[in-house]
């Protein structure tokens, strides 16, 4: 089934970037065999799940299947996870001892929670990422809570996805018997640090609306069964956790000899060609490119599908590679519970319905360009 080794590229992750090289290989094949390795048959998209845990989304709205979107686009599927490249002899190896030889190597992974530097928070939190997990956990996990309803929520990370969360979280339990305290950690670096001042006076505002207590400037220093301690001294009551807080490479990628920065993501050149294996390619939230600091978010990982899909292509005929150029100012679109949100551009801010339902018309578009439920 599976074509000589010199034959394949293997897209291994199904993340926002190789949703876009396959759905480019639709009638436009490459002299490659391609073969995309994905742990989960679905993908889920990350800027609708605090719509999805607000109640404003079915599951089956925010997913791809990966498996339909392959077969449409000429490639094979395998569900299954990777463990380890041996680089030498170009090949993967898969977590039930499979082994795929590859001529060109391409990772869109995400990245991995980084707990270990809140004691207790493997145990007794639950982390957003991997979101697949998450959201096997999470239904079951906040109907507990509703039964409980004493139980206080606490979110941990005051970026875009944490306010979003805690807010979402908020919309959903307003059809509990009862209300329970809810809480926004954000740490030292406070409440969206990636944001201007504006955006995040009306965070403040919708936080504060919402009955959520906004502990801006405090860090969660240990959890244990019972309680959260901060760093301040005091102690809270936890009930249910969740961390939503900074990420970090995939810990298996450390034995594979690629050159990775000091969080174990993948180091790329502009192109997100490997600075130290020219067959591997890196892209989205996995990857770390030389001299650009930019942060982790989807939209870059969606942005970075046509340079990769293009320079997969141009490596294999050995032609030059081309940048990948983020855009300096990105638009942010930060969903508040209720059908409404916060726009985020740079020093600009404003807010509304409409601005909801801008989000809702473009997280719907991206998910119908890579459905093939026809096909
Ligand atoms: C609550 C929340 C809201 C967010 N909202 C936004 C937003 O509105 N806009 C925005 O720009 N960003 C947003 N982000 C950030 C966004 O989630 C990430 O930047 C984005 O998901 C990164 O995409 P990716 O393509 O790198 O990988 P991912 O989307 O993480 O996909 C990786 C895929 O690879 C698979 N995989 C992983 N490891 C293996 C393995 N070893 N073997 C095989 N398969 C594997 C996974 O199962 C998954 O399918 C949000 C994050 C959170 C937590």
């Amino acid at each position: 089934m599976i074509g000589e080794p010199s034959d394949r590229l293997i897209l291994l992750g199904g993340g926002h970037s190789h949703v876009e090289v396959l759905r480019r290989l639709r009638g436009r094949p490459t002299g490659l065999r391609c073969i995309l390795v994905s742990e989960n048959r679905f993908s889920l998209y990350s800027g609708m799940l605090p719509g999805y845990l607000a109640g404003h989304y079915r599951l089956d709205e925010i997913r791809i299947d990966m498996a339909r979107l392959a077969q449409a686009c000429g490639a094979e599927f395998l569900c299954r996870r990777a463990i380890a490249i041996d680089r030498q002899a170009r090949r993967l190896m898969l977590e039930d001892g499979t082994e795929l030889d590859y001529r060109l190597l391409s990772i869109n992974t995400g990245a991995a929670p980084s707990l270990s530097t809140i004691p207790g928070a493997a145990e007794h939190a639950v982390a957003v990422k991997p979101l697949h997990q998450f959201i096997r956990r999470i239904d079951g996990l906040l109907s507990r809570s509703a039964e409980s309803a004493a139980a206080p929520l606490t979110i941990v990370g005051g970026g875009a996805g944490g306010v979003e969360v805690a807010l979402a979280v908020r919309h959903r339990c307003r059809l509990w018997p009862g209300t329970p305290e809810i809480r926004l950690v954000s740490g030292r670096r406070g409440l969206l640090p990636e944001h201007n001042s504006r955006v995040r006076a009306l965070a403040r505002k919708h936080l504060r609306q919402a009955g959520i207590a906004n502990m801006e400037g405090q860090r969660v220093q240990q959890i244990t069964r019972r309680n959260l301690i901060l760093d301040d001294g005091s102690v809270l009551g936890a009930g249910l956790t969740l961390m939503v807080t900074a990420v970090r490479g995939p810990d298996w990628l450390r034995n594979t000899g690629l050159a990775l920065d000091d969080n174990g993501f993948v180091r790329t050149h502009a192109s997100l060609q490997s600075i130290s294996d020219s067959a591997v390619f890196a892209a989205g939230d996995v990857t770390s490119i030389e001299q650009q600091a930019i942060t982790r978010a989807g939209v870059h990982a969606v942005r970075q599908g046509p340079v990769l899909s293009a320079n997969l292509r141009r490596a294999e005929r050995g032609t030059t590679l081309r940048p990948y150029r983020p855009q300096r100012v990105i638009l942010g679109l930060i969903a508040t519970g209720p059908k409404h949100a916060i726009v985020s551009r740079g020093a600009w801010a404003t807010e509304g319905r409409w601005a909801w339902h801008w989000k809702n018309w473009l997280d719907r578009r991206f998910i119908a360009r890579y459905r093939h439920d026809d096909n």
